[in-house]
């Protein structure tokens, strides 16, 4: 087994795994199988750190794909959670921290006129789809290649982050009828939006698209696309769902709202809403959200939404939040993938580094990457030999040339002494 001998605790634990967890992981993408060898076991993570079980620190760029913005055990985060927990863990009632999440989430997304808390992004697309065609009455739903909305059965066609890295058809186990009302466009093409339309008048319920894409690498929206999206949605009387599950409260403090300004119907959270935990959120316009039960007809439900140490986790770490946090986190992200550009360069490899405030990741190919079949072009094997030369220096990439890669506020200048030091080597790696 390449690579295991790296790692034998680790090892031992995934071959443990493997006996009672199909691949050992609880979630496809943590399983290397990618990039070979053996998934790390991590059993503690302070500031920009990792340690595995077999003792070894890592600088964490995956930041658990994306939540921890501001590094791990953040002491006002962890306080916050110890003070709830010691209350209870769930009381399967209203509390008031759920409040004051949807409060904090109402005052930073102008769009958001009110919202519902869920417990993962999944939860979040999946029911805003339902409330998209309970609304509008109309089936469709148009999404693109290459955006990943989590696994809702309806929306893994041509789906970016996993599906992606282990290259799957579209989704066995997801019928005809389910994917069936379902139009795939591929990304940053409105004229392909236009198209259909035009082909499908008065059925399509909604646009849905990840705000700023980081499921296929990151594929910034070219500047006008998301606009477009929303002028083609309200002339047609469709919904422009922005799913904010990565980008929210990440790219700023409004998420990619607060970077280009245009206004979705609805919205989608997660991640860095939870602070770690289980929390997400769906929201937007008050007389779309009114159709929700029990105000509404469309329904929706949740043993554990809005639970009181998810939210307290959640509104700790957007209270800490600010301007100056963001500044830190973006200029971070800026030195990191200043360096990894100049150590690819020197060492002559074709790449390309494309951004989203400070979401980033490199494509190994020399052409700018729009859509995900340009995604799909580049060189993975490159990325393969220098992610494990990372890996081997103590530095956490996201096992997957197609995944963003995250920085957070406790990304300090150790913390980027040890990734600029590793980087040489894995650019030789990787030519
Ligand atoms: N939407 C986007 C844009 C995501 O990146 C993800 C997860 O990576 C999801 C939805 C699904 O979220 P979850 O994994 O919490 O179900």
């Amino acid at each position: 087994m390449p690579y295991s001998y790296e790692a034998p605790v680790s090892q031992t634990l995934f071959d443990r795994a493997s006996l009672v967890t199909p691949g050992g992981v609880n979630s496809p993408v943590r399983a290397f199988r990618a990039v070979g060898g053996t998934p790390r076991f991590m059993v503690s993570g302070t500031g920009p750190y990792l340690t595995d079980a077999d003792g070894r620190e890592y600088v964490d760029l995956v930041c658990s794909w994306g939540p921890m913005i501001l590094g791990h055990s953040h002491p006002e985060v962890i306080a916050a959670v110890q003070e709830a927990v010691s209350r209870g863990t769930s009381f399967g009632t209203p509390g008031e921290g759920e409040v004051a999440l949807a409060e904090e989430i109402v005052a930073r997304v102008a769009p958001v006129e009110q919202v519902r808390l869920v417990s993962s992004g999944t939860e979040a697309t999946m029911s805003a789809i339902r409330l998209a065609r309970g609304f509008t009455g109309r089936a469709k739903v148009v999404k693109f290649a290459g955006c990943y909305h989590g696994h809702v059965d309806a929306l893994l066609a041509a789906a970016g982050s996993g599906v992606a890295t282990f290259g799957l058809p579209d989704t066995p186990g997801v019928t005809g009828a389910q994917a069936g009302d379902t139009i795939v466009l591929p990304y940053n093409d409105l004229d392909a939006v236009r198209r259909a339309f035009a082909a499908h008048p008065g059925e399509i319920a909604c646009v849905i698209t990840e705000a700023s894409p980081g499921n296929m690498g990151v594929v910034p929206p070219r500047d006008g696309f998301n606009q477009g999206l929303k002028d083609l949605c309200a002339e047609n009387g469709a919904l422009y769902v922005s799913d904010e599950v990565m980008t929210g409260f990440r790219t700023s403090k409004a998420g990619w709202y607060g970077v280009d300004g245009v206004t979705p119907d609805l919205m989608t959270f997660g991640k860095v809403m939870g602070g770690g935990f289980p929390a997400a959120a769906f929201g937007g316009r008050a007389d779309v959200m009114a159709h929700l039960a029990p105000a509404g007809p469309v329904y929706q439900a949740g043993t554990l939404s809005g639970n009181p140490v998810a939210t307290a986790a959640g509104l700790a770490q957007l209270r800490l939040l600010d301007d100056a946090a963001y500044e830190k986190v973006n200029a971070v992200s800026r030195e990191i993938q200043g360096l990894v550009s100049e150590a690819l360069t020197k060492e002559g490899v074709v790449h390309r580094l494309q951004t989203a405030s400070n979401m980033f990741s490199v494509f190994f190919t020399g052409a700018e990457v729009v859509n995900y079949d340009d995604a799909k072009k580049q060189e993975a094997f490159r990325f393969t030999a220098f992610f494990h030369s990372m890996l081997a220096q103590g530095v956490y990439l996201p096992p997957s040339a197609f995944e963003s890669w995250f920085v957070s506020t406790a990304h300090d200048e150790r913390a980027v002494e040890r990734i600029a030091a590793a980087l040489p080597a894995a650019a030789r790696a990787a030519a």
